[in-house]
């Protein structure tokens, strides 16, 4: 199952990885500070929990964490890595 890697020492918000996937699977957090995975498609529940405690109240340069989301529905387009400005997000096979 593709995993997409957020690297959130990196991810500035800046949306674009969100606006450029074709099956709507990556979302801004609530505070549109960082990327993350939409919840219903992601099946380790682990890795948003994980990104809730310890990223989504976090400000940018303070997160030094890559946190890994098993998504089913990702096609491994990888539009996402081309689109992103900052080399966070790259999406690897389990
Ligand atoms: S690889 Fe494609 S389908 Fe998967 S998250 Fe990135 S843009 Fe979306
Ligand atoms: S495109 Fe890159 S920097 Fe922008 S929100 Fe997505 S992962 Fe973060």
């Amino acid at each position: 199952m593709p995993k997409v890697v957020f690297d959130y020492a990196k991810c500035s918000g800046s949306n674009d990885c969100v606006e450029s996937c074709p099956v709507d699977i990556l979302k801004l957090s609530e505070n549109g500070k960082w990327c993350t995975a939409v919840d219903k498609e992601v099946e380790n529940k682990e890795a948003v929990e994980k990104f809730h405690q310890e990223v989504e109240n976090k400000e940018h340069g303070e997160a030094n964490l890559k946190i890994e989301f098993s998504m089913p529905n990702c096609i491994q387009c990888r539009v996402c890595e081309a689109a992103c400005p900052e080399e966070a997000i790259t999406i690897e096979e389990d």
